[in-house]
C-alpha cells in the first residue's frame, strides 16, 4: 500500500459484525462517507454490516479508522474484516437494502430506554408526538421484543402491521433523520394505540389496585409501594410470600430520597439496559414494609418506555413493577393471554395493540467489586452474545431446573437467552421450550447436539433426553466455573471455586461447596465441605432447620447425649425458638440416627441455613437463598478479621464456635461476619494448596456481595488473579452458558 500515492483511487470492503443493526449505524456510515465525500454503498446483511467505500486511498483509510472510533454508542463491534477491492467508479453513497439468506450471525439488539431527544419530543406539547407513548428512534426502543426474524427489518418485526404515514415514512427514509431506518418509528397517526387511558391507570394505583400495564417484554403488575395493605393482597394473588418486589421510581432524584445511590449506580440505572439496580435502601422511608421484608436491598428502576415515563408522571411516588404472572412462573405477553392468567390478580389492565413477540423480564444487577453484575439477565442484556475465545461446537445447551436460560453456540458466540423462570410449572416448561425454538430459528440455528445437567429430575434434562438429538450431560458445579471462566476469558489452569445451593454431583450427592482445579477440559475436585446428612433431601432445601438439627445432632450427638433432658438434646430450645417443634426434631433424629430418608450434601448454601437457623435469624428458606441473604444483611456495617475455623471445609469446630458465640450472647452481626470471613479463609487456604495464580468464584453463594468483594479483595492482596461474574449471573442463569463453554473445550 506505501508505494500507491494518497490520491489513487482505491475500494475497502469492511464487514463489521456484533450489536450492528438497529442503533444507526447505516445513518452513521451514511454521514461519515458523505461527509469524507467517498462514494459506494452500505448494507445490513444477516451476515452483519457489509461498507463499501471508494474515493482517494488517504480518505478510504480515515474512513475504515474512523468507522470503528466514531460508531454509535449504543452499538457492539464483535468482529470486524476488511478487503481491498477493483475500485468500481461509483457515483453516489447510497443505503441498500437487507438481503436475505447469508449465514445468521448478527446479533439481534436488546431493548433500550427512551433517549433523551424521544423524551423532549414526548413531552413537548408543540411536538407531534407530545404525550405518544410508543415514541422511539434510531437511539431507543423496542428490539428483542418485536422482532420476529431477522435481519432486522420492519417487515420481521411486530411493527409489520402498522403502515407508516407519509411523516413517518419520510423520517424513515430520510438517511439524515434520527428515525432512518428506526423499524419500530411510529405516531399517533399510524402507530400502535393505548386500549384504555394513563390517567384511569394511574387513578386505580392511587386507589391501592393492582393494574397490569402491558410493558416493553410483557406485563407487568403495579401497585403503590407506600400502601401496605395494597402490598399485601398483590402477595396473596400472586402467591409470592416474601421475595422483595422491585420499585419503579419517577425520577432519580426520588430515586435518591429513599436509597444510597453511588455514582456508578446512578450511571447503571440511567444505562441504555435500564435495568432493576439492587441499592442499600435509606432507614425511615414510607416503603411499605411488606414490599421487601428485611431483604439487604431494594431494586430499584428508572421509567424505561414512553408508556412508563407518562404513567410515573401520574404517580409523582414509587411504585412497584414486578412480572405479570404467578410466583416463578413465565410473564404474561398477550393480551388475551394476560386477560386470562392475571384476571384473579388485577383489578386493572392498561393493554395496546403493538405484540410483544417473545417475554422478557426486567433484568436485575448489583454493583459488585465496582461494576455491574448482572443477577437476572432479560431486558436490555439478552440476546447479545457472549463472546469466547475458542470457536464453540454447534450445540444447544438447556441449562438447569432454576432460574432456567438455555443458549446455542454459533461460532465464537454462545447467545443465551432471556431469563425464562424456574421450570416446575407447565407453563415455565412451555417458555422454556418456546426459547428454544425461538434462538434457533433467529439464529437458523440446527444444534448438533444437546448439553444438558446430571440431574435426572431436571424438566431440561428430560427434554434433552426426549429431543432425540446426542446427549452430552455436564456436572452442574462445572457448568458454573466454565461459564464465568468464558466471560472472562480465562484460560487454565485456574482454580474454580463452585458454591450454592444444590445441584447433582458426580456421586449422585448434592454438591455446592466444590472446588476444582481446572486444566484444559480437565475438572479435578480437589476440596468440597465435608459432607453432611440432609434429612428429607429437597424437603430440607426449604426448611433450613434441617440443615442445623443435622450439624449440631452430628457435633453434639444424638439424645443420648449427657446434656438432653427427656430425650431432646440441649441445643434443641435454639431450634424450637426458630419454630420447630420437639416431634419434628425427634423425627429428624431419628431418621439421621438410622440414615433413612436422608441426602448427603456438600452445599455451602445448606450450611447458611444451618448457621442462619442456629442464630435464630430463619429457620425457613421462603425464596431461594433467603436465609443467606438475611446473614449476610445482618453483617450490616460490622467489619472484623475474625474468623471462624473451617479448615479444609471441616465445618466441625465452625459449628462449635457459632454455638459457644449464640449461648455466651456475642452479637449476631459479629457472627455473620465470622462466619463469612471463615469462608473466606477457606478460599485463601484451597487456593495456596492448588499453587495457581488464577482463582475463578461461581455459583449461587456468590452473589453475596460481602463474601465476594471480601474473597476477592484478600486473594488480591495475596497476589492471586480473580475472576467473578458481570456479564452473567453467577446463580443457575449462568449454566447454560458454561454447559456450552465446556462442550467447546473437549477435543
Ligand atoms: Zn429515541
Ligand atoms: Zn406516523
Ligand atoms: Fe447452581
Amino acid at each position: 500500500m506505501s508505494m500507491v500515492s494518497p490520491d489513487t483511487t482505491q475500494r475497502l470492503r469492511i464487514t463489521l459484525r456484533g450489536a450492528v443493526q438497529g442503533v444507526g449505524f447505516r445513518p452513521f456510515v451514511y454521514r461519515l462517507a458523505t461527509q469524507l465525500s467517498l462514494t459506494g454503498w452500505v448494507l445490513n446483511s444477516s451476515g452483519g454490516l457489509v461498507v463499501e467505500v471508494e474515493g482517494p486511498g488517504e480518505r478510504v483509510r480515515e474512513f475504515a479508522k474512523r468507522i470503528e472510533r466514531e460508531k454509535p454508542a449504543a452499538s457492539v463491534v464483535t468482529a470486524r474484516a476488511s478487503a481491498w477491492l477493483s475500485p468500481e467508479n461509483s457515483a453516489s453513497f447510497e443505503i441498500h437494502f437487507s438481503e436475505a439468506g447469508a449465514v445468521k450471525t448478527v446479533n439481534v439488539l436488546p431493548d433500550l430506554a427512551t433517549c433523551p431527544d424521544c423524551l423532549k419530543e414526548l413531552l413537548d406539547p408543540n411536538n407531534r408526538r407530545f404525550l405518544y407513548p410508543f415514541t422511539n428512534c434510531t437511539h431507543c426502543g423496542p428490539r428483542y421484543t418485536i422482532v420476529f426474524d431477522i435481519p432486522y427489518d420492519r417487515r420481521n418485526t411486530a411493527m409489520r402491521r402498522f403502515e407508516l404515514c407519509s411523516k413517518c415514512r419520510y423520517e424513515y427514509d430520510n438517511p439524515l433523520d434520527r428515525r432512518f431506518h428506526a423499524q419500530p418509528n411510529a405516531c399517533p397517526v399510524c402507530g400502535p394505540k393505548l386500549d384504555g387511558t394513563i390517567q384511569e391507570a394511574a387513578a386505580a394505583i392511587r386507589d391501592g389496585k393492582i393494574v397490569a400495564l402491558k410493558g416493553i417484554g410483557g406485563f407487568q403488575l403495579l401497585v403503590e409501594a407506600r400502601q401496605a395493605e395494597a402490598v399485601a393482597r398483590l402477595r396473596e394473588r400472586k402467591h409470592r410470600e416474601e421475595k422483595p418486589f422491585a420499585l419503579m421510581m419517577p425520577s432519580l432524584e426520588m430515586a435518591g430520597q429513599y436509597c444510597k445511590i453511588s455514582p456508578a449506580e446512578i450511571e447503571l440505572l440511567q444505562s441504555r439496559a435500564a435495568p432493576i439496580v439492587l441499592l442499600q435502601p435509606k432507614p425511615g422511608t414510607d416503603i411499605a414494609p411488606n414490599v421487601a421484608h428485611c431483604s439487604p436491598y431494594l431494586g430499584i428502576m428508572l421509567p424505561y418506555s414512553p408508556l412508563h415515563h407518562l404513567l410515573m408522571r401520574e404517580c409523582p411516588f414509587p411504585i412497584i413493577a414486578t412480572s405479570g404472572n404467578y410466583s416463578d412462573e413465565p410473564i404474561a405477553i398477550g393480551n388475551e393471554e394476560a386477560r386470562t392468567r392475571l384476571a384473579e390478580i388485577a383489578d386493572h389492565f392498561l393493554m395496546h395493540n403493538r405484540p410483544v413477540v417473545r417475554a422478557c423480564d426486567d433484568s436485575v444487577v448489583r454493583l459488585t467489586r465496582g461494576r455491574a453484575g448482572v443477577l437476572r439477565r432479560a431486558r436490555g442484556y439478552a440476546p447479545l452474545g457472549i463472546r469466547v475465545k475458542r470457536e464453540v461446537p454447534p450445540v444447544l445447551a438447556v441449562g438447569g431446573h432454576l432460574k432456567s436460560t438455555v443458549a446455542i453456540g454459533v461460532g465464537n458466540d454462545i447467545f443465551l437467552s432471556q431469563h425464562i423462570g424456574d421450570l416446575d410449572t407447565l407453563e415455565a416448561r412451555h417458555a422454556f421450550e418456546r426459547a428454544i425454538d425461538d434462538l434457533c430459528r433467529l439464529y437458523s440455528f440446527q444444534p448438533e447436539a444437546v448439553v444438558c445437567d446430571l440431574h435426572p429430575d431436571y424438566a431440561s434434562t428430560q427434554w434433552a433426553e426426549k429431543s432425540g438429538l446426542p446427549v452430552i450431560r455436564v456436572q452442574h458445579h462445572q457448568a458454573h466455573v466454565a461459564a464465568c471462566a468464558a466471560e472472562n476469558e480465562v484460560e487454565g489452569p485456574y482454580v474454580g471455586v463452585s458454591w450454592d445451593g444444590t445441584g447433582y454431583g458426580l456421586d449422585g450427592a448434592m454438591w455446592g461447596g466444590e472446588f476444582f482445579y481446572v486444566n484444559g477440559d480437565g475438572f479435578n475436585r480437589i476440596q468440597h465441605l465435608r459432607p453432611f446428612q440432609l434429612p428429607g433431601g429437597d424437603t430440607a432445601v426449604r426448611q433450613g432447620w434441617r440443615s442445623a438439627a443435622s450439624l449440631l445432632f452430628e457435633v453434639f450427638g444424638s439424645s443420648k447425649d449427657a446434656n438432653a433432658r427427656n430425650g431432646v438434646p440441649h441445643f434443641s430450645p435454639l431450634l424450637r425458638e426458630v419454630g420447630t417443634t420437639d416431634s419434628d426434631l425427634t423425627k429428624i433424629f431419628s431418621m439421621l440416627s438410622r440414615g433413612i430418608n436422608v441426602v448427603s450434601t456438600t452445599s455451602v448454601g445448606r450450611l447458611f441455613d444451618a448457621v442462619a437457623a442456629i442464630t435464630g435469624l430463619a429457620h425457613e428458606n421462603r425464596f431461594e437463598g433467603q436465609a443467606a441473604m438475611l446473614l449476610e444483611n445482618e453483617i450490616g456495617a460490622v467489619r472484623t478479621e475474625e474468623s471462624y475455623s473451617l479448615r479444609s471445609g471441616n465445618w466441625d469446630p465452625l459449628i462449635r464456635e457459632v454455638m459457644g458465640d449464640v449461648e455466651t450472647g456475642v452479637d449476631r452481626p459479629l457472627i455473620a461476619a465470622r462466619f463469612h470471613n471463615a469462608l473466606v479463609e477457606w478460599i485463601l487456604e484451597v487456593a495456596a494448596t492448588a499453587g495457581l495464580r488464577q482463582v475463578v468464584l461461581s455459583g449461587g453463594v456468590f452473589q453475596n456481595r460481602y463474601l465476594v468483594e471480601r474473597a476477592a479483595a484478600k486473594l488480591e492482596s495475596a497476589g492471586y488473579q480473580v475472576f467473578t461474574h458481570h456479564s452473567v449471573p453467577p446463580n443457575d442463569g449462568g449454566i447454560a452458558l458454561g454447559q456450552i463453554a465446556i462442550e467447546s473445550l473437549q477435543g
